[in-house]
């Protein structure tokens, strides 16, 4: 039998109970006969306490610095590492044998970028080695070290980026994905009531939910599956019921226009105004960004009848800090009258189904839908298969609900 790959994400393992059930899990796979490494996650909401007081210690009295990043790493990389230690003990309390490591003992080596690093190579034979010698391998997730051995993390949620990676390098036959929820939703349940668990979905659409704001799953995790084949299945840590399994895309999923709905919340929309309209200045602008390893998306490009253009893109809330100086530094070499306006009083609804490829009228459908309920819609994006309505934050839970109904994702296929 094959190797299995199973992470178990904060609230799987957020306190003793909940490890030993981790550790019971993994233990009966290993007595099914598979190979078994276990990624963990920190327990409960550690990240984001330490987060907390990384920020109480750089905003002391008169203080007030955004933490260095390598300290932060430092400093975030220890969430994991007390979860790995306890769920080998927990393991060895119920009679079986395991051995723990962090993303540095496994040779987990990353770029340089703290807080998104990316991985780029693991060694696996102290892995095989422990497999061969009977031990179920826990292994820390969302952390690695760089060449020289510093710590770095692979962003929120970056366990998932540890899974899939291991899962590729190990050849696993499945990574199983432990969480609090039964699996990948038609939207958010805790926004629609109706949300119905999918049972399968492609990489290209799961990378578009959570592109879109679905939060199971990093964005990164899910290209990396796609780019490896590895197959992920999502389930809930409290039950033993299928979850959600994704895949590469069958002809079936073809018949599914849409297959999901997103809102992303906590985006910012960068406009910046007046650049002159000539070859070169977006490619200035884009490289000049993606420079600071920062994400963008929606970009929109309007060209006005004075020889200047508007070029508008989001960001991610977490990503405006260090964004603001890139555009100040890019306005400034352009010159003239251009400058830049931020909003934050956003939102992005979007739907996505590999069917749009094949079906026509699903964009009419959603806005007719944000329509008839008197949702301005600000700005449109679209991909082969998604179409994404930026509109007023407020209006954000009422649209994705809207458009829920509108594509009856409530009903079983
Ligand atoms: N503990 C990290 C976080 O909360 C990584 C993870 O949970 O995947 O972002
Ligand atoms: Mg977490």
């Amino acid at each position: 039998m094959g190797l299995i790959v199973q992470k178990f994400g904060g609230s799987s393992v957020a306190d003793a109970e909940r490890i030993h059930r981790a550790a019971a899990r993994a233990m009966a796979a290993r007595n099914s006969g598979h190979e078994v490494v276990v990624v963990v996650s920190a327990m409960g909401e550690t990240t984001d306490d330490l987060i907390q007081l990384a920020k109480d210690v750089c905003e002391y009295g008169q203080c007030k610095i955004p933490p260095p990043k390598r300290e932060m790493d430092q400093l975030l990389a220890t969430g994991e590492q007390v979860t790995i230690a306890l769920i080998a003990m927990a393991i060895h309390a119920q009679g079986n044998e395991a051995i723990s490591f962090t993303g540095g003992q496994i040779g987990l080596v990353t770029d340089y970028a703290f807080s998104k690093a990316r991985i780029q190579s693991i060694n696996k034979q102290r892995i095989f080695d422990q497999l061969k010698a009977g031990k179920i391998v826990i292994v820390a997730g969302f952390q690695g070290v760089t060449p020289e051995g510093d710590f770095t993390t692979l962003g929120r949620g970056g366990s998932n980026a540890t899974l899939v990676a291991l899962g590729a390098v190990l050849g696993a036959e499945v990574c199983e994905n432990y969480t609090d929820v039964d699996g990948i939703f038609t939207a958010d349940p805790r926004i629609v009531k109706k949300a119905r668990k999918i049972d399968r979905i492609s990489y290209d659409e799961m990378l578009e939910l959570s592109g879109l704001g679905a939060s199971v799953l990093q964005t990164r995790a899910v290209e990396f599956a796609k780019k490896y084949n590895v197959k992920l299945h999502v389930r809930n840590s409290q039950n033993d019921r299928p979850g959600t399994w994704i895949e590469a895309e069958t002809r079936n999923m073809e018949h599914i226009v849409v297959s999901g709905a997103a809102l992303k919340k906590d985006l910012v929309a960068v406009t910046i105004k007046e650049v002159p309209d000539k070859p070169g200045v977006a490619a200035r602008i884009f490289s000049e960004i993606a420079t600071h390893n920062i994400v963008v998306d929606d970009i929109i490009q309007t060209v006005n009848d004075n020889g200047t253009a508007f070029i508008s893109f989001t960001v991610e809330h977490g990503d405006v800090t260090d964004i603001r100086p890139v555009v100040d530094k890019l306005i400034s070499d352009l010159g003239g009258k251009t400058q830049a306006i931020y909003r934050d009083d956003l939102c992005k609804v979007s739907v996505v189904g590999v069917g749009m490829r094949s079906h026509t009228g699903v964009a009419k459908r959603m806005f007719e839908a944000l329509a008839d309920s008197s949702i301005n819609i600000e700005n449109i994006t679209t991909s082969e298969i998604k179409i994404s309505c930026i509109i007023k934050k407020e209006d954000g839970h009422r649209a994705l609900q809207l458009v829920h109904d509108a594509f009856e994702l409530e009903k079983a296929r």
